[in-house]
């Protein structure tokens, strides 16, 4: 009797083990490369060397067993694997909810429709951007961005080419910038392009070649409008710099926000600095 518990002991942990070791091989492929996955390699190895011990204990250890006290070997055995098998359970479970947290934080901060930043991230990154460029005094420039005429899109092509446009928009947006740059949904065809370590000349700059490449691309193509006409938008900018008087992200958003004025009202498809002339 004795023997047969030991016998079955020894077996559920090496099936614990083997299901443990099935574990630490879904976390493998599901860990991206680095220190993390190679260790779970060698975890994987040490089970699998668990596994052929326990085969091994079942095939040699054939004696009689004739006190309960001998059963303390099969119950650690049996014990072991059950320990083994949680570790990887636990842990597979932990790597599954640390990958669906980070995809909530991007969800959170970004716009569904246009794919970039939200006004929530915004706010939080121009705090810490104008933190660092007062602090370090390196510059630190804005730029607002607004569709012009937008209005009569959606009226002549309806409102689903006009969610194309806005969606063809932030893919531009985000193939033009660098890295740095950080780009938002400031209002519903607005963008605010926060550009770190840029000066307002290079600010201008970089907003004239927004401006350019957006005026010279097909925002939706004909294929996809009613009429089959392709659709064309140009951008008005405001950029604006921290400098001796803007010393606060309200300050520059502000400041942005007046020089696009200035360049809607001076004629749309423009570049305008704040404090200053017309610059394309
Ligand atoms: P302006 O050159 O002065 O900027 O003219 P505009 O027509 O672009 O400006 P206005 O602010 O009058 O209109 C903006 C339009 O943007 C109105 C609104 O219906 C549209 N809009 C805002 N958000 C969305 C969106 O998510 N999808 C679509 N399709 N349209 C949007
Ligand atoms: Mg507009
Ligand atoms: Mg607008």
């Amino acid at each position: 009797m004795l023997d047969w518990i030991a016998t079955g002991l020894v077996a559920v942990g090496a099936v614990l083990m083997v299901v443990a070791l099935v574990t630490a091989g879904r976390l493998v492929s599901d860990l991206p490369s680095g220190t993390v996955r190679r260790q779970w390699q060698v975890l994987a190895g040490l089970i699998f060397f668990f596994v052929a011990a326990y085969v091994a204990y079942l095939v040699t250890e054939t004696g009689e067993r004739e006190s309960i006290v001998e059963l303390l070997v099969p119950a650690a055995y049996f014990l072991g694997g059950y320990f083994v098998v949680l570790v990887a359970l636990v842990s597979l479970q932990t790597a599954r909810d640390i990958r669906r947290v980070a995809v909530l934080e991007e969800q959170s901060i970004t716009d569904p429709l246009m794919g970039i930043y939200n006004r929530r991230h915004l706010e939080r990154r121009l705090e810490e951007e104008v933190g660092k460029a007062l602090r370090y005094g390196l510059p630190l420039s804005a730029l607002l961005l607004d569709l012009d005429h937008f209005k009569s899109i959606n009226d002549e092509h309806g409102h689903a080419v006009g969610d194309q446009v806005l969606r063809t928009l932030g893919d531009l947006m985000l193939d033009a910038v660098r890295k740095a740059d950080i780009v938002t949904r400031y209002g519903g065809e607005e963008i605010l392009v926060l550009a770190p370590h840029t000066s307002l000349s290079e600010g201008c700059l970089l907003a004239e070649r927004l401006r350019s490449g957006v005026a010279a691309k097909t925002l939706v193509p004909g294929r996809e409008t009613k009429d089959g006409q392709p659709v064309h938008a140009t951008l008005s900018i405001g950029v604006a710099a921290l400098g001796a008087e803007v010393r606060d992200g309200p300050a520059l958003l502000k400041a942005a926000d007046e020089a696009l004025y200035r360049a809607k009202r001076e004629g749309r498809n423009r570049v305008v600095a704040a404090g200053e002339t017309v610059v394309a």
